[in-house]
């Protein structure tokens, strides 16, 4: 936000430069003392303005297994999975994004969630590469089309960073799949032509990996369609590459007004970058959501989710998904059982605040949509009484006279 200028002031020129020294700090970003520590080593000769600058971030990406070792010490499985990796979801790290990893634990959560590991090649039963059956219902290139008022607009097939349990692991970082303004255009015109569409999810790939001007004349273009009420965008940029958002990014997310779900997965993702980042949304009147994977080994853990639920609502991001992880194809190896996310649930609703207790949901393979899953807190019926137990585990009666919620439970004595 620009400080006001006052005309009566505006020759007077102290005030103008202790209002530009305002503006830069305002637009300056941060570097926490680990990632300065890694550009220190790392990137003798770089500036902290290059390496806060996103496009800086994005040239240097990690990308192969001869630049990550200079960073890393590799187990033998990531380095001979990484050396026989092909094809689509290939290696992508940010320098930010490896700055915070563990550079002599393999095992560590945000590492194993961005470095191949041989088990991304064992493909078990009931696996698919479209496990949402999302290809089935492409209407036009990039659009998908599976419930009547809603679309998923892919932007874009590119990532700052690859993550490994990727969804759309098929069509992310290369392959068949080309995006391109005219193929948005051809989706644009799909829904214009739809009036039934009022709500429309950008993703990708990373919607906020493409350049500002591309993003404002998506935006533009959409928000012309009349019928199409709410726009939604699907990121993990403010986490992986929190530089990305720039005030002239914020500018253009001013100007077009939609909804983000950033993609958060670990406590450790919440550096002062992020911070940074979720601050310039959400002063920006960007409502924020976020969305997570529950991951084996990763976050399947009460303590570990409760503190990242707790530092995204400090940092006014509303927990909104917890995600059974997707049977997409090599993904067995970060799948809990879905008893796991219940378990979780159930250590978090009534031991915190409810809004730091996302829905846990199972996207349905095939196309089913996303089905929420809730610990049962029903424990009966007592003739007129419905009886419900709380997190606690203590008993207690709902007068209930016309239901019958509850009549199918044998009741075990009381
Ligand atoms: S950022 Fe999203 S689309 Fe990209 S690899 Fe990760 S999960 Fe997939």
């Amino acid at each position: 936000m620009e400080p006001p200028t006052l005309a009566s002031e505006s020759n007077f020129s102290p005030l103008l430069t202790v209002q530009k020294k305002i503006v830069r700090a305002q637009h300056r970003f941060p570097i926490s003392n680990c990632s300065k520590t890694f550009l220190r080593r790392f990137y003798p000769g770089v500036t902290t303005s290059e390496w806060n600058d996103w496009r800086w971030q994005l040239q240097n990406r990690v990308r192969n297994l001869k630049s990550l070792t200079r960073f890393l010490q590799l187990s033998e499985d990531e380095q001979s999975a990484i050396a026989r990796h092909e094809g689509t979801l290939p290696l992508g790290v940010t320098p930010y994004y490896l700055s915070l990893f563990d550079e002599h634990n393999s095992a560590q959560g945000i590492r194993r969630t961005h470095i191949p590991v041989n088990d991304e090649y064992l493909y078990t039963p009931g696996e698919e590469k479209d496990p949402l059956g999302e290809d089935g219902h492409m209407v036009v290139p990039g659009l998908v089309h599976r419930y009547p008022d809603r679309v998923l607009f892919l932007t874009t097939g590119f990532c700052s960073t690859y993550c490994r349990y990727c969804t759309r692991s098929r069509m992310v970082g290369g392959g068949e799949y080309t995006f391109a303004i005219s193929q948005w255009e051809q989706a644009a015109c799909y829904i214009e032509s739809h009036p039934e569409i009022r709500d429309c999810l950008l993703s990708g790939g990373d919607p906020l990996t493409v350049l500002d001007d591309k993003l404002d004349w998506l935006l533009t273009r959409l928000r012309a369609i009349p019928h199409l009420e709410f726009i939604r965008i699907g990121t993990k940029v403010p986490v992986v590459l929190p530089q990305r958002i720039t005030p002239s990014l914020i500018k253009v997310l001013k100007k077009h007004k939609p909804w983000m779900s950033l993609h958060f997965t670990h406590p450790d993702e919440l550096t002062p970058e992020v911070q940074e980042s979720c601050r310039r949304l959400a002063d920006a009147g960007i409502p924020l959501g976020s969305q997570t994977v529950l991951l084996k080994g990763i976050n399947d853990d009460v303590s570990i989710l409760k503190k990242l639920f707790h530092s995204l609502l400090k940092n006014r991001v509303r927990p909104y998904y917890l995600y059974q992880c997707d049977p997409v194809q090599g993904s067995s190896h970060f799948r809990t059982s879905v008893e796991k996310g219940l378990e979780i649930i159930k250590g978090l609703r009534g031991h915190t605040t409810g809004y730091a207790v996302p829905t846990f949901v199972i996207d349905a393979p095939g196309g089913g949509g996303k089905i929420p899953l809730l610990p049962d807190y029903i424990v009966g019926r007592d003739g007129d009484d419905l009886l419900l137990t709380n997190y606690e585990g203590g008993i207690y009666r709902y007068p209930d006279p016309d239901g019958k919620v509850g009549q199918d439970k044998e009741l075990k004595s009381l």
